[in-house]
């Protein structure tokens, strides 16, 4: 098989593959070759040249919108490793957040890294009282082990 670049008279670029060097031959300027954008059979080879130019300008050229993905979803990643670090170095204690909390905070339990639920009242609260509670972006379901 190979690749050419392929360029209708509406200046739309496009890859098609050929079984050889005359299938497309074959197949240039007739309906079975024709241009996905416009449709036109007017469809022709971008010579060598163009192709080399635009490619070398692809390689210099900044990286495209879809690196930015990439790195947000790596920051997730980490992000959710982290996580995943406080969530299984943690004392589940479920809805006995707010108690256990306190009681960790007055000394009367063994100090700890807890997690549990808690409403937004009760962790006001407990933020209020100099408690440090940290609001996880999961919900409780998610089984992060
Ligand atoms: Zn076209």
């Amino acid at each position: 098989m190979i690749v050419y670049d392929l360029i209708c008279d509406a200046d739309h670029r496009f890859e098609a593959w050929f079984a050889s060097a005359e299938d497309f031959e074959r197949q240039a300027g007739t309906p079975m070759l024709t241009c996905p954008v416009c449709n036109s059979g007017e469809v022709r080879r971008v010579p060598s040249a163009v192709h080399t130019a635009r490619h070398g300008r692809e390689e210099s050229a900044p990286p495209p919108p879809e690196h930015g993905h990439v790195a947000a979803f790596s920051e997730r990643k980490n992000m959710l490793d982290a996580l995943r670090k406080i969530l299984t170095q943690s004392e589940n204690v479920g809805q006995r957040f707010p108690e256990e909390a306190r009681r960790i905070h007055y000394g009367e339990a063994p100090r700890r890294t807890i997690r549990g639920q808690a409403s937004h009242e009760e962790t006001e609260a407990l933020r209020e009282e100099g408690i440090e509670v940290m609001s996880l972006p999961v919900p409780p379901s998610e089984d992060l082990h």
